[in-house]
């Protein structure tokens, strides 16, 4: 048995030297202004035992990592019928490029790149104000983490509403091609707020557990979504969790995952453990620099790879 307070220390003492590397996400103003000296690690097994390092009790905005709760929510609602709105291969491209969306007529390539998770949201909202819909993610995500503290961050959310330029593009060229049904503000209303969310790393995990023990929270007894369901939902963050550096994620950590600019990487060791890694600077393709190399080390020395050990 891996005795895993241990690994998770020995990870948080190597890596301790270089909390601070990366470059914190600039473009939405409220992000920029996090200390990049932080580093956190939680993990929570499916037995429902949490071990965490650092600052996992330090709540951070996840960003991306959101449109992973927004996707199970768009399934819930309209099933399989959600692949007619959004594809599910990887991209190959920056999380907001806007070049291959005109190639493919204003379906997103994966529900994880920001065309598509704004599609996701736009499914989401049917029959919805704007305020409700993002109160059913917030009150999803509580029910998932079995915590009522979770919040959204009105900061981050009006200050990426202010920036967000190339969202607001993303979305008009999908509105124009009909592939929202919502006016662009409202979707994007929701989506910034989304984005916004703020958890810790040991939120995120015990959130995201249903994804490790096949669509159950053990730690609750709820049942959120079926085997197959987290099975599918683990496959897109393994395939397409990390923008265009999806391929370089799997290859060097083997898990599936989704990252977020506010340096957050959730990950899944399927019927063993959820974990949150979270360190504020980013590398050149937008994930956490050290959330990375905290998840390689760990998936190395648990041998947790979905690749074999
Ligand atoms: N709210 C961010 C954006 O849309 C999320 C990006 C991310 O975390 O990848 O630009």
């Amino acid at each position: 048995m891996t005795d895993l307070q241990a690994v998770l220390d020995s990870i948080h003492k190597e890596l301790t030297p270089r909390i601070g590397e990366g470059k914190v996400a600039d473009y939405i103003p409220e992000l920029a202004k996090i200390d990049a000296n932080q580093f956190g690690l939680s993990v929570v097994t499916v037995d429902g035992k949490v071990y965490s390092v650092g600052h996992a009790d330090v709540p951070f905005s996840i960003q991306s990592i959101s449109k992973v709760f927004m996707l199970t929510l768009a399934l819930g609602k309209v099933g399989e019928g959600l692949w007619k709105r959004v594809g599910r291969e990887p991209s190959g491209s920056a999380f907001n490029s806007i070049v291959q969306l005109e190639h493919e007529q204003g379906i997103p390539r994966n529900p994880f790149i920001n065309a598509g998770a704004i599609a996701v949201t736009d499914v989401v909202m049917a029959g919805h104000a704007p305020r409700e819909a993002i109160g059913e993610l917030l009150r999803f995500v509580r029910y998932l983490a079995d915590d009522e503290s979770v919040t959204i961050d009105d900061r981050v959310a009006k200050s990426e509403t202010q920036t967000g330029y190339r969202n607001f593009a993303l979305a008009n060229f999908m509105r124009a091609y009909r592939n929202l049904d919502h006016p662009v503000d409202h979707v994007l209303g929701v989506y910034f707020h989304q984005c916004a969310l703020s958890m810790t790393c040991e939120q995120l995990a015990r959130a995201g557990l249903f994804l490790a023990a096949r669509g159950s929270n053990p730690m609750t007894g709820h049942s959120v979504v079926s085997p197959k369901r987290a099975r599918r939902i683990n496959a897109l963050m393994l395939t397409c969790g990390h923008y265009d550096g999806s391929g370089d994620f799997a290859y060097h950590v083997g898990l599936p995952g989704k990252s977020g600019v506010g340096g957050g990487i959730f990950a899944v060791a399927p019927g063993i453990a959820s974990i949150a890694a979270w360190s504020p600077g980013l590398n050149e393709v937008g994930n956490s620099q050290l959330g990375a190399v905290a998840l390689e080390m760990l998936a190395a020395r648990t041998g947790w790879s979905v690749f074999g050990d």
